[in-house]
């Protein structure tokens, strides 16, 4: 696996860095970590088993609904996903073009009956209170699929509900703590 991420260039040493950081927090005695063993015993063991893949061509426009219908609806590009309940060596698709790699995207307005898209400006994208292609934010990341890998977490597949943004909270809820923690994977090697 850690070879697969070495050969997958700068994306693959981003994606690494973070795993790197959620093996760390599954593999110590904190709140995040028993959260995930309400459902799987040894969390690490199975976060450990799964593989990355990057969506290239994976939607990079935050889509405006029609502002005629009264309230503006914006629906963010996807960021990851991963089979629901799929287990040991699950594929995390994480997209190129969304909140795990960029702080922003461009928005174009959703339109029903084809026509040119047009560029409303761009806004920020976030991952619950962390800025897009942070850190803290990548690690958010594979924790909220990490928890639909051993279905602790409800599928959310469309999210035009809310129910990723929930998900992201339950994680946080549970995890922040770990996630704003300032120590590294290598930290106690910097520090010598
Ligand atoms: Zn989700």
């Amino acid at each position: 696996m850690r070879d697969d991420l070495n050969t997958m260039g700068k994306q693959g040493q981003v994606i690494l860095r973070a795993r790197d950081k959620v093996l760390q927090i599954l593999q110590t005695e904190n709140a995040c970590t028993d959260w995930y063993r309400t459902r799987n015993s040894d969390p690490a063991a199975v976060f450990r088993t799964l593989t990355y893949s990057v969506d290239r061509k994976g939607e990079s426009y935050i889509r405006k609904g029609p502002a005629a219908s009264g309230f503006e609806m914006i629906y963010n590009p996807y960021v990851a996903t991963v089979e629901q309940d799929g287990g040991p060596d699950s594929t995390v698709i994480i997209n190129a073009n969304g909140a795990f790699f960029f702080p922003a995207a461009s928005v174009v307005e959703d339109r029903f009956q084809g026509g040119p898209l047009t560029i409303h400006g761009t806004r920020w994208i976030q991952v619950g209170p962390y800025v897009g292609g942070s850190f803290r934010a990548q690690v958010v990341v594979l924790l909220h699929e990490f928890g639909h890998v051993i279905d602790l977490l409800p599928e959310d597949r469309e999210d035009r509900d809310g129910k990723s943004r929930q998900n992201t909270l339950d994680v946080l809820r549970a995890c922040r703590a770990e996630v704003d923690s300032k120590e590294g994977p290598h930290s106690f090697l910097a520090s010598r």
